[in-house]
């Protein structure tokens, strides 16, 4: 994601918890299949759906139970995990406070079900006999999703209708079971395995779907539009509906990539930005493993969001906060898409590389107008800020990175620790080891852990790989010991 932050988001606080984190390595490369099907209503903004699962059982562990994240009940009123913080609230609910939620209506395929959770934020499935290692069991799960009317993930904006995470999402597994993930405003609050997916979506004739997969068929009849798409390897899916989407399309390195906006009047420059950037990641990175990449014009109260082979940037920003947005959503199909982590925990994972890597992009592309210097410069003076900001309203500054989502205070604690010293982490490592031996790192981390969840010590034994000894740099910065 990327955030616009404001001074408001120092009011912001609130107590802190403690942090987990824990990755399991995949067993082998077959994986779960979702056939998602929804209906939109948009006289009533719901989405009426089903979840067929063909789940596979890549864990060391016999399980008698499956667990989905219901992350559109985030949005009903009295959640415990609001969507907002205060400090958005007027940037989210452009047409008042309003709620939404999603209702499981039936399971099928178990023995029982029932939605339970920190904030009725997870259904359980109970499975009518265990699934063992490498088998496959498969679940139908019926649901609706009510959409509030608010310029976030998933709801109605003016002009788009986004549905990010918009269906029962399986929960990842590690050595402590599945990880169940509250809403916390602060970051993206996300963790799955890769899944292949079906997907079908009936909406009235005038939409156009923007989808995270490639398009297989569409018929229209009777004044409903329905398509379908596929899309393999992804952690998740997608899809942003409008009345009043223009699109641009262009192919980058065999990548059908389509721009689909609403009001922007650069909008051949928004293109390129996203065709540079895809192609100068696959270069320094390695490839994009997705037939089509979607870049999405959306209303959208941060600066942008990341899906799989989709992303929504905000609408109404200046042309050089665009490029940078969109540059930033897009190294998000390397750090977070293709390769995962646990945002739960280790949100500077991808945060910190995504910033990193824009930084990268613009200093391979001057005409932008950012430069290194500029990049980190700016990273530095906000970081600095924050902490001079926080220790004279505490007393003393958590500057620890690796910690639960839950246990950041504010917005402007979150983007500070994560982004801006994930930011200068990175820069001071590269100036440590050399532009050739950081890229290289890079390289073998997106490969060894492509498709899978990397924990921050694939990373780490990644740079250490290419005969550095880096461990006590990544320690001074992630346990907070280092003055910046
Ligand atoms: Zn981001």
């Amino acid at each position: 994601m990327k955030k616009i932050i404001t001074v408001l988001l120092i009011l912001c606080l609130a107590p802190a918890i403690c942090a987990i984190s824990a990755c399991a390595p995949k067993k082998s490369e077959a994986h779960t299949n979702y056939d998602l099907f929804a209906i939109y209503d948009d006289e009533n903004c719901t989405l009426t759906g089903t979840v067929g699962v063909d789940y596979y059982n890549s864990t060391e562990n016999e399980l008698t139970d499956l667990k989905f994240n219901l992350y559109g009940n985030a949005y009903r009123q009295g959640s415990a995990f609001p969507p907002v913080s205060q400090a958005y609230q007027s940037r989210a609910y452009y047409a008042g406070t309003n709620y939404g939620g999603m209702e499981i209506t039936n399971v099928e395929g178990g023995s029982g079900w029932n939605v339970a959770g920190e904030d009725e934020n997870v259904l359980i499935v109970n499975l009518a006999e265990p699934v063992y290692p490498e088998q496959r069991v498969q679940v139908k799960i019926g649901y609706t999703l009510q959409l509030a009317k608010i310029n976030h993930r998933t709801g109605v904006t003016r002009d788009t209708v986004n549905l990010g995470n918009f269906y029962p999402v399986l929960c990842a597994y590690t050595t402590d079971g599945f990880i169940e993930c509250p809403y916390y405003t602060c970051g993206d609050p996300f963790v799955s395995e890769v899944a292949d997916y079906n997907v079908e979506i009936d909406i009235p004739e005038a939409y156009t779907a923007a989808a995270s997969g490639k398009q297989v068929s569409e018929s229209v009849a009777e004044g409903r539009r329905k398509t379908k798409f596929s899309l393999e390897r992804a952690r998740d899916f997608a899809l942003v509906l409008s009345k009043n989407f223009k699109i641009l399309t262009e192919e980058t390195d065999g990548v059908k990539v389509s721009y689909y906006y609403t009001s922007d009047a650069n909008a051949d420059k928004s293109l390129a930005a996203a065709c540079q950037s895809l192609a100068y990641f696959n270069k320094t990175f390695g490839n994009y493993c997705y037939p089509t990449l979607s870049v999405v014009q959306t209303g959208f109260c941060y600066g942008g969001m990341e899906y799989p082979a989709l992303t929504m940037i905000a609408e109404g920003q200046s042309e050089a906060d665009n490029a940078y947005t969109i540059v930033h959503e897009n190294a998000h199909q390397w750090w977070y898409a293709m390769v995962g982590n646990n945002q739960l925990t280790c949100g500077w994972q991808d945060e910190g590389l995504a910033e990193y890597s824009t930084l990268m992009f613009f200093e391979n592309h001057p005409a932008y107008g950012y430069t290194r210097t500029g990049i980190v410069g700016s990273a530095t003076r906000s970081y600095r800020a924050f902490f001079s900001v926080y220790n004279q309203l505490n007393g003393s500054v958590d500057t620890t990175m690796t910690r639960n989502l839950g246990a950041f205070s504010s917005e402007f604690e979150y983007t500070n620790v994560t982004y801006n010293k994930g930011l200068i982490m990175f820069d001071t490592l590269r100036e440590t080891i050399g532009d050739e031996k950081f890229t290289s790192c890079l390289k073998n981390y997106f490969k060894n852990c492509s498709g899978k969840i990397a924990s921050a010590e694939d990373l780490i034994a990644a740079f250490a790989a290419c005969g550095t000894d880096v461990e006590g740099l990544f320690a001074s910065f992630i346990e907070g010991k280092i003055l910046i």
